[in-house]
């Protein structure tokens, strides 16, 4: 059986996970968060200890990730990702998780371990996939990429607004910050930098709305 991958790739808060959420609902594919295994490998470092006075314990945490693993559950009605067999939602968004996940996601050995495990992942059929390296790393052959960009923020108020309708009270100069420390962060590390693979579609996502973008990929992929 012939299976479709779409990676979707970008900069924090430019519409990836809407959009892909959107793509794979209208396509009939799986939608794979790449970011959400990124931000569970933090959450799991913050709340065992894995991470004190400031330090990732990289040995200690290296350990520990290999005895933890990604899989499907349906048990809700749709495809819900579980890490060690638990479904997470907000608690992975919060400040906190967005502002340890960039030096997490810099680390090779989570790398590998996480980008094994989306391979993995991908196996049952179609997917689309969001992240930062999905084109350029994980599927250097998917059958279309896309590439977002967007202004910081405008990124930034996108996310707070995200976050204040979950009740956290944040700042949006704070949320400026992390979103312009993360795109450093995930532009300029050694393993896998966020840049745009060279056959990506990029679209910037400043001035158009979803529906105005998600019609954009759509066009390309009924292509
Ligand atoms: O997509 P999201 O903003 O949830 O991703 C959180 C972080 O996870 C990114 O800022 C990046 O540091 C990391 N990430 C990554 N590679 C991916 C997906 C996410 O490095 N494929």
């Amino acid at each position: 059986m012939k299976t479709t991958v779409i990676a979707v790739d970008g900069f924090a808060s430019t519409g990836k996970s809407t959009l892909s959420k959107r793509l794979a609902k209208a396509l009939d594919f799986t939608y794979i968060d790449t970011g959400y295994m990124y931000r569970a490998v933090s959450y799991f470092a913050l709340t065992t200890h894995l991470i004190q006075d400031n330090i990732i314990q990289e040995e200690a945490l290296e350990a520990a990730l290999s005895e933890t693993s990604f899989s499907w559950s349906t048990a809700s009605g749709s495809k819900q990702m579980l890490f060690n067999g638990k479904a997470y939602g907000d608690e992975l968004r919060t400040l906190e998780v967005s502002s340890w996940v960039s030096r997490i996601a810099q680390l090779g050995f989570v790398r590998e371990h996480l980008v094994e495990q989306q391979r993995l992942l991908s196996q049952l059929g179609s997917v689309v996939m969001d992240g930062r390296d999905i084109g350029t790393v994980v599927f250097t052959n998917a059958d279309y990429k896309f590439f977002l960009i967007a202004d910081p923020k405008v990124r930034a108020q996108r996310r707070l607004d995200e976050l204040q309708a979950k009740g956290e009270e944040v700042l949006f100069e704070e949320i400026l910050k992390n979103v312009v420390d993360r795109d450093h962060q995930d532009s300029t590390r050694t393993i896998s930098p966020l840049r745009r693979a060279k056959d990506a579609i990029e679209i910037d996502t400043t001035s158009f709305s979803v529906d105005e973008v998600f019609e954009q990929m759509m066009s390309v992929v009924k292509a």
